[in-house]
């Protein structure tokens, strides 16, 4: 597996923001924007192009556009927030869609929605910002590999990673790796340390405030 950690000056000040307790839902949703936005960019760098001809207001010359197809595929929930980065860093995606939640208590990842485009030779762009044990990131890179996509096409893109989630991937040899921080350690509950607490709550606004219930599963 190629692991791909992004540390650059931009990327450490956002990522400190987001780890920041004190970053409310609002800010921590535009700072998870940004930092996507690096690591996407990142992660298409080497995106292959295609050449022709245009005409600048002096002289011919040659331009690039798009030579391969891209497919983002966010893992629900959190992943969601990777989206508006991701179309924005690289507008000429598809998009597709794994919904997984973990299980707090077994941690096991649960499988409810897969739906995603199988384009030929297309690469494709695993989102979500925390991976933690690797349990839902090794299953949706199994997921991608059973219906047919090489493991050499997957990137899995996360802003947070635990060395123990880094660990699982390596049973893909193929697949790339790109993060901002591979972080310390997991706590018995399953959270990165030191983390940003939970990145679906906190990007869906849903800590800190009075739920009655959280209703579905
Ligand atoms: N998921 C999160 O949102 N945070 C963690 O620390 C681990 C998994």
């Amino acid at each position: 597996m190629n692991l791909k950690v992004i540390e650059s000056s931009l990327s450490k000040i956002f990522l400190t923001i987001l780890r920041d307790v004190k970053t409310n839902y609002s800010k921590f949703r535009e700072y998870l924007e940004r930092i996507s936005e690096i690591l996407i960019s990142e992660a298409l760098v080497n995106v292959n192009l295609k050449e022709f001809e245009i005409e600048t207001p002096l002289s011919e010359t040659v331009g690039f556009e798009p030579g391969e197809e891209v497919v983002f595929i966010p893992i629900l929930r959190a992943g969601l927030s990777m989206v508006p980065p991701a179309l924005k860093v690289y507008p000429y995606g598809r998009l597709g869609f794994i919904g997984m939640y973990r299980n707090e208590e077994t941690l096991e990842p649960v499988n409810y929605y897969v739906k995603f485009p199988l384009i030929k030779n297309a690469r494709y762009l695993i989102l979500d910002p925390m991976l933690a044990t690797g349990g839902t990131a090794s299953q949706s890179v199994k997921t991608l590999i059973e219906a047919g996509i090489k493991e050499e096409n997957i990137t899995f893109i996360s802003v947070v990673s635990a060395p123990e989630g880094v660990e699982k991937l390596k049973e893909f040899e193929g697949l790339t790796v790109v993060t901002a921080s591979v972080d310390e350690k997991l706590n018995q509950d399953g959270y990165i340390v030191p983390g940003l607490g939970d990145a679906g709550d906190r990007f869906c606004g849903t800590e800190n405030v009075e739920v009655v219930e959280s209703h579905g599963i």
